[in-house]
């Protein structure tokens, strides 16, 4: 067996302890004989994996009582219409539109009721996070929405925007359990789980309580309503219950290295690397603007195209795949989420010293 270092955007590099559990538990889980695949997803072993998975997430993000805990498929993608279909009771909202999935978000949006962009940076090609201190929040908002960090152009908000008290909607898919965050500052938190946490095929929605009502946009199917999901503990229909699984099981890995202080530690020290060597490397330059700079997603360049697809060429015959860059950046990415090991950023930094030796 050999394991290559994965800098792929999503799906994504999982924990090797995690991956091995797994394995180990393919055949017969706790004693049930059967993979958790193959089991029901109203039987008791399932239930306690879920509640198991839950309460884990609830611990280690610190989630308050009154935010519910939603397992739902349908991807980040589908939270782009369930948002509005259930939050626009003016019809109104504000977007702050800062890489592709914010927009594909305010597109979305604009089929239920008015979105508003109010503030963007595709002026340069979505480099940086525009100033969100005092913005034009509209009086009659149901909400502000923004992509916290994105995932394609390496930007994340440092500060959330100041939403003059409207309701905050982030999608967090791609910095989800990165670090500690404050989920009261949230109307509702939601992420993709397949970038940081989990295989595809499933959204994580925390919501707030009084959030979840009858009062939807007319026509809104029963499962893009929160309320639906809400009221039976995301068991309204079959769930994604492997994913959910799996993602519990990160969930404990995350816990038994320390929670997300920890995390996030590791995860600086990790970035560092990879940004101190850009920042100082005659060939390779980071594309965003330093202060804005994703600790997850990190984007970079050489100066001609030729030397790029070189570059990922060599990376990728090295063992470090997945690193050519999002088509609308070109160049080069490297996603060192959570499950990326240190070692993964120094070894990548050390072929990168050495492309660059025999390359210039
Ligand atoms: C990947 C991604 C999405 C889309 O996720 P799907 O699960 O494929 O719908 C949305 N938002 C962000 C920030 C992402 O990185």
């Amino acid at each position: 067996m050999s394991r290559v270092y994965n800098f792929s955007a999503g799906p994504a590099v999982l924990p090797e302890p995690v991956l091995k559990e797994l394995a180990d538990e393919m055949m017969d889980y706790n004693g049930t004989g059967m993979s958790v695949m193959e089991m029901s997803h109203r039987s008791p072993e399932f239930q306690k994996i879920i509640d198991d998975a839950e309460q884990d997430l609830r611990d280690l993000m610190n989630i308050p009582d009154n935010y519910k805990v939603l397992f739902l498929q349908g991807g980040a993608s589908q939270q782009f219409a369930m948002i509005p279909m259930n939050l626009m009771k003016n019809k109104v909202a504000d977007y702050i539109v800062t890489g592709q999935w914010a927009k594909k978000a305010y597109q979305e949006a604009q089929k239920y009721g008015k979105a508003n962009k109010i503030a963007s940076s595709e002026d340069k090609t979505f480099s940086y996070i525009p100033d969100c201190s005092d913005l034009p929040i509209s009086e009659d908002a149901d909400y502000v929405y923004i992509c916290e960090n994105n995932t394609i152009y390496g930007t994340k908000f440092k500060e959330l925007p100041n939403t003059k008290g409207k309701l905050l909607v982030s999608d967090v898919s791609s910095c989800f359990l990165s670090e500690p965050v404050d989920v009261t500052k949230y109307g509702i938190i939601y992420g993709g789980v397949q970038k940081n946490i989990g295989p595809a095929g499933m959204v994580i929605v925390i919501i707030r309580e009084d959030l979840i009502t009858d009062d939807v946009l007319e026509g809104t199917p029963t499962m893009l309503t929160y309320k639906t999901h809400s009221e039976s503990g995301s068991l309204y229909n079959t769930p994604n219950s492997y994913c959910i699984y799996v993602c519990g099981k990160v969930f404990k890995w995350l816990k038994s290295i320390g929670g997300l202080e920890a995390m996030q530690k590791m995860n600086e020290e990790k970035a560092k690397i990879l940004y101190d060597y850009l920042d100082n490397s005659k060939m390779f330059h980071g594309t965003v603007v330093p202060k804005d700079r994703s600790l997850m997603n990190v984007p970079f360049v050489t100066d001609s195209d030729e030397l790029n697809a070189k570059f990922v060429k060599e990376a990728k015959a090295a063992g470090f795949v997945n690193l050519k860059g999002h088509r609308t950046v070109g160049g080069m990415r490297a996603s060192i989420y959570n499950a990326m090991p240190k070692e993964g950023v120094v070894a990548l930094v050390e072929f990168m010293k050495k492309f660059e030796e025999e390359n210039s």
